[in-house]
């Protein structure tokens, strides 16, 4: 646990929190500044910054947690959906440098929460692409 990290602390239980879900390895709080009715986060107890960063043994629990925690949302909130977002880095929005992942339930009719606007993206520029990112895996 990094002592002066936020979520260490919330995850750890040291800050209190709404707390959805703990076991050994993570807790599920509600966000304070929720998205939407529900607008959960995974925070693990082990510190890492990011995905990046994240021990592939935790990062395997994360998406059925993830699963089993919108499953839920459905049948105790009514959400009709849920979306997860993990954002990696500032320029992606990653505020706390803790990974977290948010759960975001959906109501039908709802604000849309995560979108963007299609772009468009040439053969060539694709085939580059594609040649740059597979020469880094
Ligand atoms: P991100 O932008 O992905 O880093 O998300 C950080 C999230 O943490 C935001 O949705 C905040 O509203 C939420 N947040 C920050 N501090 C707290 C806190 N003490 N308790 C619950 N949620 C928090
Ligand atoms: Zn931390």
């Amino acid at each position: 646990m990094k002592e002066d990290c936020i979520f260490c602390r919330i995850a750890n239980g040291l800050i209190p929190s709404t707390t959805l879900y703990e076991d050994d390895d993570f807790r599920v709080i509600l966000d304070l500044n929720p998205a939407s009715k529900g607008h959960a986060l995974i925070l693990p107890k082990r510190h890492s910054q990011d995905l990046c960063s994240l021990d592939d043994e935790t990062a395997g629990k994360v998406l059925p947690l993830a699963g089993k925690l919108g499953t839920a949302m459905v049948k105790a909130l009514g959400c009709d959906g849920f979306n997860l977002v993990q954002n990696n880095g500032e320029a992606a929005g990653q505020t706390v440098l803790h990974f977290h992942m948010h759960i975001i339930p959906r109501y039908a009719n709802g604000p849309k929460i995560v979108a963007w606007k299609p772009g468009t993206v040439s053969k060539e520029e694709m085939a580059q692409i594609a040649e740059a990112v597979k020469a880094e895996l």
